[in-house]
């Protein structure tokens, strides 16, 4: 049957690493899209086995089932500046940290908060070049009288999310500036910030200088960074070998007739495709020139280098022939002792795995 399987042991070994290397700075873990993949509950009962007390979600859903399953001191933080009424006051039920990101939000909460005569918290989220949520460093002004302003704000955290973190550094540290120079007029204004945290995985693994008081991890926890990292990937799929057969000489495999087979070769039918997130990536927009050419460039290494994809069958890499379908792909076991039902491992990540269930080993 197939199965995603994530190792505990290898979870929590890039938790206490990731522990180590922020120090005394607390790690917020962004349990967004039900957990990259690895549902928000187990996920969240790990990172607190480790001693994880504050976590960042997307949805009022994430939050709820934190709330309902114990996690009832620990900080949770809304990383969408949420406007809707009923979503908020919700939110607010559940204790959970609010994001505001603009005026109209901030009197909303306000006023949504006095109705209920309660005080909500917040953190400011500042846009420094991500173009979503936040106030402009341009907005300053605005938002230091917020500060005066809102009665029913209480007013304890400040941040940014930076969108080249992974592959800009000269951008990441002019957007990291000019979120200090919100910062810094705030308290130049006699207003305390509170908690100042800007670092996703990508800007935390590489920028020390900007962990502040706080950090945001996310795919960190997963392992799985665009960049090396002593940090290895939680979860692979695993399934069995459908059908052993060999095509003849002449004979070609999958959509397309991509691959055909130069001498007699034994292949091996395995049930996993692209529906179940095997070689599905998060594709670039090829809406600039330069991405095209990236692309470009990145299929001509594949090219020459024939990066092709593999799985492990009997401890061995196996190539990949042919075209993935949407529920099966080929794979050459030529010299490889393997029979049918014989178990097969798949490298997918947690985030695009689909259609098997998600299960936790030690
Ligand atoms: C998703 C997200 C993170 C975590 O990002 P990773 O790169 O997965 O660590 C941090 N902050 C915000 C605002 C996010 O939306």
């Amino acid at each position: 049957m197939t199965t995603y399987v994530v190792s505990r042991e290898i979870l929590e070994n890039n938790i206490r690493q990731l522990k180590k290397q922020a120090g005394a700075v607390p790690i917020w873990a962004v349990v967004k899209g039900d957990g990259y993949g690895l549902g928000v509950l187990p996920l969240a009962e790990i990172l607190s086995e480790e001693g994880i007390t504050h976590f960042c979600v997307t949805e009022l859903r994430e939050a709820q089932i934190l709330r309902d399953n114990n996690f009832t001191e620990e900080k949770i933080l809304m990383l969408r500046a949420v406007s809707d009424r009923e979503e908020i006051n919700r939110l607010l039920d559940l204790k959970v940290i609010l994001t505001v990101g603009n005026e109209e939000t901030a009197r909303l909460i306000d006023q949504i908060a006095a109705e209920r005569a309660d005080v909500a918290e917040v953190h400011l989220k500042i846009d420094t070049g991500m173009g979503r949520y936040g106030f402009l460093e341009e907005e300053t002004e605005s938002v230091i009288s917020l500060y005066g302003e809102v009665k029913h704000l209480a007013i304890s955290g400040i941040y940014t999310h930076f969108n080249c973190a992974f592959n800009n550094e000269a951008l990441t540290r002019q957007e990291f500036a000019a979120f200090n120079n919100v910062v810094e007029a705030i308290r130049a204004a006699g207003y305390e910030t509170g908690t100042v945290h800007c670092c996703n995985s990508a800007a935390f693994l590489q920028y020390p200088q900007m962990h502040c008081d706080g950090v945001r991890l996310g795919s960190a926890l997963l392992g799985r960074m665009p960049f090396r990292t002593k940090l290895h990937p939680v979860g692979y799929a695993v399934t069995n070998i459908d059908e052993i057969r060999t095509l003849p000489k002449g004979h070609t495999t999958g959509y397309s007739a991509l691959w055909t087979a130069k001498k007699d070769t034994r292949v091996a039918i395995v049930p996993v495709g692209w529906y179940h997130g095997f070689r599905v990536s998060c594709q670039p927009e090829l809406g600039r020139k330069r991405d095209c050419l990236r692309a470009s460039l990145s299929a001509l290494k594949q090219l020459v280098r024939r990066k092709n994809a593999t799985v492990e069958i009997a401890g061995k890499q196996c190539p990949v022939i042919g075209a993935i379908g949407m529920l099966h792909c080929a794979v050459d076991v030529s010299g490889v002792e393997c029979k049918r039902g014989d178990p097969v491992k798949l490298q997918i990540s947690p985030l695009h795995v689909k259609g098997m269930p998600v299960v936790f080993r030690a």
